[in-house]
């Protein structure tokens, strides 16, 4: 009784979670609904809900494993390691075979991308800090590295002009 009561609010804590926990993590929002809960306890059941199916770990280079509930859609994760949170990222950038060597089988990936959280990232809170500058030197970093897009685009449009004087 007193085991299932422990199972069910580490699979609700899990399931309710926006992102991967870790252990530690399980245990102090579990702890909420099963006080006296035990670091021990919820490895073992976290254990027993990837056995069944239930909770998928989620392998984080170099840091405890995370996990999350099975049976969500293709997807990868973003470490914080400023405060070791782990996120879910939607989307993929696809086309990965086009980096698999000749002769090799690929069967699946996973992709951690790793910095800052929206929180971690977050200026200090002052009063003037709101209004965001207009970033000029990257504009201009962004326009030197597209200039040989710019040739083709203007290219492409002069040809393309010249189409329409001709249909006129
Ligand atoms: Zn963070
Ligand atoms: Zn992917």
């Amino acid at each position: 009784m007193r085991t299932t009561r422990q199972r069910g609010a580490i699979l609700h804590t899990l399931e309710h979670a926006d992102r991967p926990l870790s252990a530690a993590e399980v245990l102090t929002l579990a702890r909420a609904r099963v006080p006296g809960l035990g670091l021990a306890t919820v490895y073992r059941t976290i254990e027993s809900l990837i056995d069944t199916g239930a909770l998928m770990p989620v392998e984080i280079p170099g840091k405890a494993p995370r996990y999350e509930v099975a049976g969500k859609d293709h997807h990868h994760h973003f470490l914080c390691k400023r405060c070791h949170r782990v996120f879910e990222v939607h989307g993929c950038p696809g086309n990965i075979d086009a980096h698999v060597p000749r002769g090799f089988v690929l069967e699946g990936h996973e992709l951690t991308l790793f910095g800052r959280c929206a929180a971690c990232s977050a200026p200090p809170k002052r009063p003037a800090a709101a209004s965001a500058k207009p970033t000029t030197p990257a504009a201009h970093k962004s326009r030197a590295k597209n200039r040989s897009n710019d040739t083709r685009t203007v290219a492409s449009s002069r040809r393309r002009s010249r189409t329409s004087e001709r249909g006129t």
